[in-house]
């Protein structure tokens, strides 16, 4: 890309692999629950434990801390040009509340392990490596996820985020103080070189294929609706079949014929009916009404707006045929993520320089990366996690793939950074 530490650096500086596993073995008993997963939910005492390790660990390395207004952390690796924008890489340390040891851990962790192996080699770098927290990623405690991640690249608003309040009524902005993580860095607004993330995949493609690296292109565009659909109550044993109007045996109909759609498509995108309400849900009267939710999502705009006219075409059909009444409202529209070309090739070029077999792919899910790829140039690389589980107190992930990935990471880092 730039001058010559890219390559240098490629060639001699190894990451270690053992104490990379060794620092996710002793980040997961932070929170670690009976099943083998880890609970640290956003901005609890878990969180705050595991901000302490990272802390206590990025300082050891010689890196300087600084914490901003939602709690994200950044923590610096100083490079030859102080002026420099930082290469950055990280992700997040909140889990679900059965989640497990590697999602998020594995982007700071692997971060920490680029910084340990420049200074084990004594490298340095132009720019500065910043390796960063991004405050709840998970977004099952407070209002959505993302937040520290959105409220860095102006997606959200700072106040909003802090005055949002859990299931119990504390506040967002008071739970940052109690865990001292209120900083006093203003939040986003410098400049970033690059910005890397390091994932486990949570889905199956890498493992069913015995590909340690993916090159992640972008994230799934995702479109949600709610649907109405309006029949007529009716008693069980006296309406004829012929007379009624059974608002879910129609939705029943919809489903299966929005499923259909996802097949219609190539490559598919994904469909799913989640979550129906039956009116008045009784075991002998008609269906009057439902109410349920879509969950389209796929890579490209194009066919999720394509799938958006079909799905909306076989309701309105089954409606019209079965004489109810159909009201479609689009509840969320969630942009597809396009990563930088030039740093995900960056990544294939790294992962052939060292040998390591990596193909190229979507994220099925969001990530703190997609809100960064909107104010930096940005790319991902995945590893894969055991059966494709994530969310799961037995997601896993080996060793040797944690290594791998974070090789990569640290050779398309150190290109970004230039240097020696
Ligand atoms: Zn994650």
């Amino acid at each position: 890309m730039n001058d010559a530490a890219g390559p240098r650096v490629a060639r001699q500086v190894r990451i270690d692999p053992d104490r990379l596993w060794d620092s996710h073995l002793e980040m997961a008993k932070i929170g670690a629950t009976p099943g083998g997963g880890v609970c640290r939910l956003a901005l609890s005492d878990e969180d705050r434990q595991s901000r302490d390790l990272f802390v206590a660990w990025a300082e050891a390395a010689g890196c300087a801390v600084r914490v901003d207004t939602v709690g994200n952390i950044f923590a610096r690796r100083a490079g030859t040009d102080p002026d420099a924008p930082p290469v950055m890489t990280g992700s997040h340390l909140d889990t679900q509340p059965l989640g497990g040891r590697f999602d998020g851990a594995y982007g700071v962790l692997a971060g920490l392990e680029v910084v340990r192996a420049l200074n084990d080699c004594d490298v340095a770098t132009r720019a500065p490596i910043d390796v960063v927290v991004w405050t709840d990623e998970e977004g099952c405690r407070f209002t959505t996820k993302t937040m520290g991640s959105a409220v860095f690249a102006g997606l959200r608003p700072e106040g909003a985020v802090l005055d949002g309040v859990d299931p119990d009524g504390i506040r967002f902005g008071d739970e940052l103080a109690r865990i001292g993580y209120a900083g006093n860095e203003p939040c986003g607004g410098f400049a970033i070189t690059a910005y890397f993330e390091n994932h486990i995949e949570q889905g199956p493609i890498l493992e069913n294929e015995g590909i340690p690296v993916g090159a992640v292109l972008g994230a799934q565009g995702q479109r949600a609706f709610q649907v109405t659909v309006t029949g007529e109550e009716g008693h069980a044993g006296t309406l004829p079949m012929t007379l009624r109007r059974d608002a879910f045996l129609g939705t029943a109909r919809m489903a299966d014929a929005l499923n259909a759609v996802a097949f219609d498509h190539q490559p598919n995108p994904v469909i799913t009916v989640g979550h129906v309400r039956v009116r008045p849900n009784s075991r002998n009267t008609i269906p009057g009404q439902t109410v349920f939710t879509i969950d389209s999502r796929h890579p490209d705009a194009a066919t999720l707006e394509a799938v958006k006219a079909d799905m909306t075409a076989v309701c309105e059909t089954i409606a019209t045929d079965m004489g109810l009444e159909l009201e479609i409202l689009e509840t969320n529209v969630s942009p597809v993520t396009t990563f930088d070309p030039g740093l995900v090739d960056a990544v294939r070029r790294a992962a052939a320089a060292a040998g390591i077999p990596c193909r190229d792919m979507f994220s099925g899910a969001g990530h703190d990366a997609c809100k960064i790829a909107e104010v930096a140039p940005t790319a991902m690389i995945f590893v894969p996690c055991k059966d494709g589980v994530s969310h799961a107190e037995r997601e896993d992930a080996t060793p040797g793939d944690l290594a791998a990935g974070t090789q990569v990471l640290l050779q398309v880092m150190a290109e970004a950074a230039g240097g020696e």
